[in-house]
């Protein structure tokens, strides 16, 4: 009898059109993932800091023309070493310099501010854009001091080589997004590299659905002496800096406000920590950046673009921004000594997971819409995205952090959840690939939306 009911029920499903019976499991659990996670080298990363330490200073006003010292030397080294990883996957990397030139606050004189960026073009969706970022730029105390030794080795020399470590494992593979790996220059002087990045983004038309911006990620001893290895911050905005006043009201009233595609990505990333690595998981920071601190993923966010940032557990403040020098017997200044390279390979692992699982996973699900009000019955609809073999739908409590339930939908574009009322519960969409990738859940509406500008999601349920 039992045996009857296999057949039976193997037979329904294999004649379901484009459905596999895998495909019925959320997030199906990856060998891939738990390759590049082994992949990772600490080691190689030591290699990259002393590297970087070694030009003395990389403040974005330094010397541009010296082979050894200066930011110039720096950012020349960064692209040779993508060259050399490029040249292990048969020229998979596309290296790219934008650049622009500034005056600003903290740029007196007109100043050319270059990033270095490589990347490895996407097999399936190539327009969709998985970026990684650190920031290659360094100071000391005074922002403005562009002679003076500027280590930088953890601010952010850590985050430029999880930067480098990230091509080195995923330029072996191939994925169906872009796979973007930048390092920034001019964060210390307003972001500058941050925006330069989000300016080309948009003129090429990507549709970034992830930046994954590492900076300072290097370091597992707090300034109050607490050591914490197992802990990594993401920083994620609750609701979106490109929001308009009339999506502000909307939202406001229907909730939403711990829902933009920046959150749910985070949640994303947290649930790579859970499933792929081992004694190491991500603290959800339902805030933007640090208190009354920035980095770059601001300047994505300025653009509409989902991103977060991820930064060690436990900062030391006497290493950053300081002027090397021992006083009253404290060591101050950013020196490689305050790296812990097992950590800062835990975060590159949490990196390379991530960018794997969206690299692979379809797009985010567009146009999500939840109508029920005055019904006993939630329903959800979406549009179909390319590379989707289905879609999962997930809600929550409207106070749980993370997505508790969800129903498979199969390739439909909507569905109704019988005995789930609308006013108790967020909703969300995630798409999922026919190999069992899944994307991130998407929350209904602007306030939700992976895509910045025209997304074609009403706002009001219809
Ligand atoms: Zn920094």
């Amino acid at each position: 009898m039992a045996r009857f009911s296999f057949v039976v029920l193997a037979a329904a499903i294999s004649a379901l059109p484009g459905i596999a019976f895998a495909q019925v499991s959320a997030a199906q659990e990856q060998q891939l993932l738990h390759d590049v996670v082994a992949q990772v080298r600490p080691e190689r990363m030591r290699q990259d800091i002393e590297m970087m330490v070694s030009f003395g200073t990389r403040h974005t006003l330094s010397d541009t023309v010296s082979d050894i010292r200066g930011i110039g030397a720096a950012r020349r080294w960064v692209a040779h070493e993508f060259q050399t990883i490029s040249s292990t996957c048969g020229g998979c990397l596309e290296i790219v310099t934008p650049s622009d030139t500034v005056t600003g606050a903290r740029v007196p004189t007109p100043t050319e501010v270059v990033n270095v960026v490589a990347i490895q073009r996407g097999t399936g969706d190539p327009n969709r854009v998985i970026i990684i970022s650190g920031h290659l730029d360094s100071r000391v105390t005074d922002v403005m001091n562009f002679t003076a030794d500027a280590p930088g080795a953890n601010d952010d020399a850590s985050g430029v080589a999880a930067v480098l470590e990230a091509a080195r494992v995923l330029s072996q593979h191939q994925f169906e997004a872009t796979l973007v790996y930048a390092a920034l220059s001019g964060e210390e002087q307003g972001l500058l590299g941050g925006k330069i990045l989000a300016d080309y983004a948009q003129a090429q038309g990507w549709r970034v659905e992830a930046n994954l911006n590492n900076d300072i990620v290097g370091n597992s001893e707090g300034q109050s002496g607490v050591r914490d290895t197992t802990r990594v911050r993401v920083f994620s905005e609750g609701t979106k800096t490109v929001e308009t006043e009339a999506q502000e009201e909307r939202r406001r009233y229907n909730g939403g406000e711990v829902d933009s595609s920046s959150r749910n990505l985070a949640r994303f990333i947290d649930g790579i920590a859970d499933r792929y690595l081992t004694n190491f998981d991500v603290e959800m920071i339902y805030r933007t950046d640090r208190y009354g601190r920035g980095g770059d993923q601001v300047e994505m966010l300025r653009h509409g673009f989902p991103a977060v940032r991820i930064s060690e557990g436990a900062e030391n403040y006497d290493r950053q921004h300081q002027d090397l020098r021992i006083e009253g017997g404290v060591h101050y200044g950013d020196t490689i000594e305050g790296v812990d390279f097992d950590y800062l390979g835990q975060v590159a692992r949490l990196n390379i997971a991530t960018m794997v699982a969206l690299g692979n996973a379809p797009a985010t699900p567009l146009g999500v819409t939840i109508e029920g009000a005055v019904r006993a019955d939630t329903t959800v609809k979406w549009q179909a995205v390319p590379g989707a073999a289905g879609y999962r739908v997930w809600w929550r409590s409207t106070t749980a952090p993370q997505w508790t339930h969800s129903r498979w939908a199969g390739n439909a574009t909507e569905i109704v959840l019988p005995g789930v009322v609308i006013d108790d519960y967020f909703f969300g969409v995630s798409s999922v690939s026919a190999d069992g990738y899944e994307s991130p859940v998407v929350f209904p509406g602007p306030a939700g939306s992976f895509v910045s500008v025209g997304d074609p999601a009403p706002r009001t349920a219809q």
